[in-house]
């Protein structure tokens, strides 16, 4: 099956016949693929592009491996595997502290390797995405709650599978909540993130749409999502 969205891979081996078919491997699969055989130029380039995964030689020329690698993670956050030789121990130990997800050992077998690549893309997927506002989730614009899920882009909250119809006011009620888990909002707060600044009218309105949210949402699924937090406003627990 034919991923949605493309994967891309930085392969940095100075063996040209096995990165060359390493590359043909992993496009075969569905990667985007990048080679570099040279430690400078790759750390350069993962310095420059958005890569899913790197792999990394670490005997290389230009700049050794476990350099590429310290250098690289004290920039930015990329899940890296090692492919180390068979004997070097020591290289694996200091990768690992150095921050690789994973290492290999030459000569691999390919689907061991494409089986490390799918659970580092996978593990590393699933970590709190530090600046990516929806934290919790992967994909962008879709913000989880326990069941429920908010689909950004789609204009869609799901609980359970369910789909649930929600006015555009009550959408963005609850999609504030959501991205503020664990603040108590104010209901001035609520209100001017869902009516706009220059509304004039009563901040009870807030109280009406989360009455609107919870009879669509918590009264049905029986869920006590929204809290009251009395004479402060509401809040979304993430627990
Ligand atoms: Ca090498």
């Amino acid at each position: 099956m034919e991923q949605i969205e493309k994967k891309s891979i930085l392969l940095v081996e100075d063996e040209e016949k096995l990165a060359r078919f390493v590359e043909l491997e992993l496009t075969h699969e569905g990667y985007n693929v990048e080679k570099s055989g040279n430690g400078r130029e790759a750390l350069e380039l993962a310095l420059q592009n958005h890569y899913d995964l790197i792999l990394l030689d670490i005997m290389l020329p230009g700049l050794n491996g476990l350099e590429v690698l310290r250098r690289l993670l004290k920039e930015k956050e990329v899940p890296v595997i090692l492919l180390t030789a068979r004997d070097a121990v020591m290289d694996k130990v200091s990768g690992l502290d150095a921050g690789a997800v994973d290492y290999i050992t030459k000569p691999f077998a390919i689907e061991e390797l494409l089986a490390r690549i799918r659970v580092a893309l996978k593990f590393h997927a699933g970590l709190p995405a530090g600046k990516n506002e929806s934290a919790g989730g992967n994909e962008e614009g879709v913000i989880r709650w326990k069941d429920l899920t908010l689909d950004d882009r789609r204009h869609e909250v799901r609980y359970a599978g369910h789909e649930i119809n929600l006015t555009n006011r009550e959408f963005l009620m609850l999609k504030t909540l959501l991205e503020n888990r664990d603040i108590v909002l104010s209901r001035d707060t609520l209100l001017n993130k869902v009516c706009g600044y220059d509304y004039a009218g009563e901040t009870n309105v807030v109280d009406v749409y989360i009455r609107y949210l919870r009879s669509k949402i918590d009264d049905v699924f029986d869920i006590k999502m929204i809290r009251t937090v009395r004479g402060v406003g509401y809040v979304i627990k993430s627990e």
